[in-house]
């Protein structure tokens, strides 16, 4: 884009990779072939794409190629997942435990549920953000079908204890989904180790392709069956009817490779640079609070509240900075957000915050250019702020 801007809003989408961008080429031209169609080389060989693509997907989450369904993102694995399994399972209990931190895609996809009958519990977090396991276990009936934890968090970057979780979900012997938007391809995610039941990832956010993303679904130790919400020409085992979109699938396979090989590197790289911003934020200004857990937190996000300053204020005056705000999350709406709600900030508070996100193509020249910006405009706007 613009030479002189910085693109700090990793958590919101990430650019294409390159690398990913060449595998994806021939797809769209020469390769163009619809993977359904049985009869000729050209569905072959797109076919033999997916499924390579599928396989990657899957190693990348500890899963086997079957368990995964190829959706148009995250937003709509998380539909197919609830949903899915709350048409499924119904007659066994009409319970829903999730939290209130949870992306929209969640929250909305229960409140949909709530108007067709069922009862959803949403579970506060305390200052940190960190689910706890207490207050789940108690949450938990004889009612209660599926419990709906993100792994990571899109705004304040923490990271729920999902091994913890997983085992309580298994030992209760309730269904465990997971949105893992955030979290795969920046932290180890292992749906064996975690006892995950289903999974949703999505590629815009680890350098795939927007418009295509995948649902984990368990197949056995326990099989999670699921009603599918489009219907059609049957693909992806009944679940998700609809052409496969090849070069976006080839897209996500091939991101996802990058990952097996570099994510361990890339986290540490990336975490070096998010402790950088935060120590020279913190260093320079009072009255900053980093919000979210300072341990249990992605490599690449840092969530701060400016305090004594106008938020909008603080947000035009870094005009060259591509980040996010404490508002305005949910695109139109200014309202503060339900995250930082969640963890106690008051409304000036949470509209006075910036996530930085922090990712693959971040310099160390841009975090400290960042870090002047910032730390400059917020002491300019506390001396001109009236008292
Ligand atoms: C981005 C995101 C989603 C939605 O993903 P899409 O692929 O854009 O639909 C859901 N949950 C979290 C945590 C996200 O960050």
């Amino acid at each position: 884009m613009q030479r002189n801007h910085i693109y700090l809003d990793y958590q919101a989408t990430t650019p294409v990779d390159p690398r990913v961008m060449e595998v994806m080429l021939p797809y769209f031209t020469e390769k163009f072939g619809n993977p359904a169609s049985k009869s000729h080389v050209y569905g072959w060989a797109a076919r033999e794409a997916v499924e390579a693509a599928r396989s990657q997907v899957a190693a990348l989450i500890g899963a086997t190629p079957r368990e995964i369904i190829f959706t148009s993102g995250a937003t709509e694995a998380i539909n197919l997942a609830l949903k899915g399994v709350a048409g499924m399972y119904a007659s066994k209990g009409r319970h829903i435990i999730t939290v209130a931190t949870e992306h929209r895609a969640v929250l909305d996809t229960c409140k949909a549920l709530e108007q067709s009958g069922f009862k959803v519990t949403y579970l506060g977090v305390p200052e940190n953000g960190l689910l706890d396991l207490d207050e789940l276990r108690r949450a938990i009936t004889g009612e209660t079908i599926l419990v709906s934890v993100m792994h990571a968090n899109n705004e304040i970057g923490v990271i729920q204890p999902m091994a913890g979780i997983g085992a309580l979900c298994r030992e209760k012997g309730v269904f465990l989904h997971v949105d893992g938007a955030q979290s795969v391809g920046k932290i180890p995610v292992d749906v064996q180790a975690m006892r995950i039941d289903l999974l949703a990832l999505s590629a815009h956010k680890l350098y795939g392709p927007m418009g295509i993303g995948a649902l984990y679904v368990r197949r056995r130790n326990p099989q999670v069956r699921l009603k599918a919400q489009i219907h059609g020409g049957g693909h992806e085992r009944g679940l998700r009817s609809g052409s496969l979109p090849t070069p976006l699938i080839v897209g996500l396979g091939a991101a996802c490779q990058i990952l097996i090989d570099e994510l361990h590197a890339e986290g540490q790289r990336i975490q070096i640079l998010r402790d950088r911003l935060w120590s020279g934020i913190r260093s320079r200004l009072d009255q900053v609070q980093l919000n979210g857990d300072p341990h249990h937190r992605l490599p690449g996000n840092v969530n701060v509240s400016f305090g004594g300053v106008d938020g909008n204020t603080l947000l035009a005056s870094l005009a060259n900075i591509a980040v996010s705000s404490g508002s305005a999350c949910t695109s139109e709406s200014t309202e503060p957000s339900h995250v930082l709600r969640a963890l106690g900030l008051d409304d000036a508070l949470a509209r006075a915050s910036i996530r930085f996100g922090i990712g693959r193509f971040t310099t160390e020249a841009e975090i400290d250019a960042v870090v002047n910006t910032v730390v400059e405009n917020v002491e300019r706007l506390r001396a001109t702020a009236p008292h």
